[in-house]
């Protein structure tokens, strides 16, 4: 208890410096908290207020200010004490009183199940997140304290917090540029999520441990030597990478461990912005850069306010290593991102407007959400954390800053709805493309609109990759066609429902009308009907969820010839070709999607994941997003299922190649012309030019199989320039 009282003086003291008000807050606050607490004790055996005052600590060194401090100290006493929030309100003024509610989770309602409430629950903290930034900032903190304590309770729960951390939370202090915690996060995650790989690579580190330093300090030596013949004063640290990110690496890449160059780094923080690029010029005297690795991050900060010069440089005996450089000031910021945007630039009333800007990712997060029940929530969120940002532009030059992966049907409704609802179709670099092609960085895209009126498709939907734009087509589909909504919604629904073995007649059960609409928070069972039309809800949740209710109504027991009825209606479906083309072990009627990370195709070999809720994805079975899925060992890895091709000849499938080739004029015209000779469909196109002197070219073919996708790889590592051709779209 000692521990924790000195380190609430130390903080008092901090905050109390210039204000002594704040220190008596402080103090007042832990008081508050301890005595709430009292007699608690956490799952290791230690006084609860432990962790409210270890909170408060890191809150503290993130550079927030009192309140927020406050906050911290008080975050579990509303939740799990008898205190009131009344009297937090009372005592610590409506901020406070705000922030704490925030972070206390949803009791008066009563959820399905433990993952919904707590879907729910942190819906609920986005929510309060959109009005104070603060309250996700205190609640990273708390989940740090936690998953540094995590040994202490059990191993299930272990997994669950960890999946959470790893899949939540560390992709939210990702977007906030909070680097030190997420990576401290993710490794502690790692730790229970994979033992065995995290082992792996501590040890390989540990082996190496001694040539490493070596290396690190030469390269250390050198950089200062010449900067300092430069007069340019300087800081340089070499380290190691931090564990998760050469996991990613080495699982994700499937490389192995020797082979990663990307382990070792150094950093070298100067004074000014002018000194990093006269550094990078004298690095690279010394060094001799990789092409095509040198980022500047200066001039075009990440979205999540990262800044920094980066280059890979080839150091002793041929080994690559990386090489950042940034000022002092960029650094605080790289490490506590948005946090040291609060601490510098703060006013006394609150967010500033760049900051609010930064936070519009939240916002668009969060619009209309009305509809979306919370699991689709989650599964969104997960989309926008995971996806890191690029930047395209406008014809007029406007930056854009969207998701990896999206699309331009995301760039025309990020402008603006009506730009995207009157869609036709788009340019890309001023060539004509599909609207689905994947955007990249710095791409110009120019979208050409069609008269008022058209409306998007519903297609859109999965070409989409921002909720924003999900959001806009959905609405415009559940404005604009109510009843044609209406009658889809009913007939994918009885279609459904008769597919499940139940009645269509149970649309018209009093119970269930009254009390299934609001479960997927709808008013009326015609605007769920409608939901369903324009894909605003699932008809498979629906489905599961009538299958639930009339089970409850249905308590009598089956009669023998009901029950014989049952198994020969669904054991005699015979083996019919299915519509997909491919079969899953257990799972004939699923709705299936082939996925478009790895597009398989008849020949190779594949497995079938089930998602939640919408069917089941077909992936090739060494594709990187399953390998990693697989080695995961989470719940997750438990739906992949074995799946097999039953498809006639003469159907077409999609799969997308990339080919890589010294970059000349004619290249895509030569492509283009040997497919047609080979009466190729290319069901998209997309050149785009590599810093060195090379071009990208993803292409997405119609083809029958995999016997046939080879031929057409083989043609095309003849066409003048081709270096390598894979289908791999890593
Ligand atoms: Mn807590």
């Amino acid at each position: 208890m000692t521990g924790i009282r000195e380190t609430i003086a130390r903080i008092a003291d901090k905050y109390g410096a210039n204000d002594h008000e704040q220190r008596d807050r402080i103090l007042h606050a832990f008081n508050i908290a301890d005595q709430a607490h009292a007699g608690q004790l956490r799952k290791a055996g230690d006084p609860y207020i432990i962790h409210p005052a270890a909170v408060a600590d890191i809150v503290s060194e993130m550079g927030l200010d009192a309140d927020s401090v406050i906050a911290a100290l008080l975050h579990d006493t509303v939740e799990d004490t008898e205190l009131p929030l009344t009297f937090i309100k009372k005592q610590f003024g409506n901020t406070v009183a705000e922030m704490v509610d925030g972070l206390t989770k949803l009791s008066s309602i009563q959820y399905q199940s433990k993952e919904e409430a707590e879907m729910e629950n942190l819906r609920k903290m986005l929510i309060a997140m959109a009005k104070d930034i603060r309250v996700i900032m205190i609640k990273i903190a708390d989940r740090l304290h936690n998953m540094r304590t995590i040994r202490a309770i059990p191993e299930r729960r272990q997994q669950e917090i960890s999946l959470e951390t790893m899949e939540i939370y560390a992709p939210i202090a990702h977007r906030l540029g909070m680097t030190k915690y997420r990576h401290e996060m993710e490794d502690l995650a790692l730790q229970i999520l994979d033992p065995v790989g995290y082992k792996e690579i501590t040890d390989f580190i540990a082996g190496h441990q001694m040539e490493g330093q070596m290396f690190l300090d030469h390269i250390c030596n050198m950089t200062k030597e010449k900067l300092a013949e430069n007069e340019i004063p300087c800081k340089v640290v070499g380290r190691v990478k931090h564990v998760y990110s050469i996991y990613r690496k080495a699982y994700g890449q499937h490389k192995e461990l020797d082979e990663l160059y990307d382990i070792y780094a150094i950093r070298v923080i100067v004074d000014t912005q002018n000194d990093c690029y006269n550094a990078l010029g004298l690095v690279h005297t010394i060094f001799k850069p990789m092409p095509g690795r040198f980022k500047d991050y200066i001039s075009t900060p990440k979205p999540n306010l990262y800044q920094s010069l980066h280059t890979t440089v080839i150091g002793r005996e041929g080994m690559p290593f990386e090489i950042q450089i940034r000022t002092h000031e960029m650094h605080h910021t790289a490490e506590y991102g948005i946090a040291a945007h609060w601490k510098y630039k703060q006013g006394l009333g609150g967010q500033n407007d760049s900051l609010d800007e930064k936070l519009d990712w939240v916002r668009h997060l969060l619009e209309s959400q009305e509809d979306t029940d919370a699991q689709d929530f989650i599964q969104n969120l997960k989309i926008d954390m995971y996806a890191d940002g690029i930047y395209v532009f406008t014809p007029k030059g406007d930056v854009i800053s969207l998701p990896a992966a999206a699309t331009p049907v995301d760039f025309a409704y990020a402008i603006h709805s009506q730009v995207g609802n009157r869609m036709i179709g788009c340019k890309i670099n001023s060539r004509i493309a599909t609207i689905d092609t994947p955007l990249q960085n710095g791409d110009i895209v120019e979208v050409i609109t069609g008269p008022v009126g058209r409306g998007p498709s519903r297609d859109w939907l999965v070409i989409a990759k921002t909720n924003q734009a999900k959001n806009k087509i959905r609405q415009w589909f559940k404005k604009e066609r109510f009843e044609e909504n209406l009658e889809q919604g009913k007939e994918l629904l009885e279609a459904a429902l008769k597919r499940s073995g139940l009645s269509s007649e149970l649309l018209d059960h009093e119970l269930i009308c009254s009390e299934l609409p609001s479960r997927f928070s709808f008013k009326s069972m015609n605007d769920l009907l409608a939901g369903v039309g324009y894909g605003g809800v699932t008809v498979l949740r629906v489905v599961n969820r009538i299958a639930d209710m009339a089970a409850k109504l249905d308590r009598r027991p089956v009669t023998d010839e009901e029950a014989v009825n049952r198994i020969v209606s669904t054991n005699q479906s015979p083996r019919r070709r299915s519509e997909s083309g491919v079969l899953i072990d257990g799972f004939n009627s699923v709705k299936i999607k082939f996925a478009r990370c790895c597009t398989p195709v008849p020949g190779d070999d594949i497995i079938g994941f089930i998602t939640r809720g919408s069917g089941a994805s077909v992936h090739r079975r060494n594709c990187v997003n399953i390998k990693s899925l697989i080695r995961s060992g989470t719940e997750d890895s438990q739906r992949v299922l074995p799946a097999e091709w039953d498809v006639l000849a003469g159907r077409n499938f999609t799969a997308t190649v990339q080919l890589y080739a010294n970059d000349r004029t004619g290249l895509v015209a030569d492509i283009a012309g040997m497919m047609a000779n080979m009466h190729v469909a290319i069901q998209s196109i997309a050149a785009r030019k590599l810093p060195d002197g090379f071009a990208r070219v993803d292409m997405t073919l119609s083809v029958e199989n995999t016997r046939e996708l080879t031929t057409i790889c083989e043609k095309l590592r003849n066409v003048r320039g081709v270096t390598n051709i894979s289908r791999d779209s890593q």
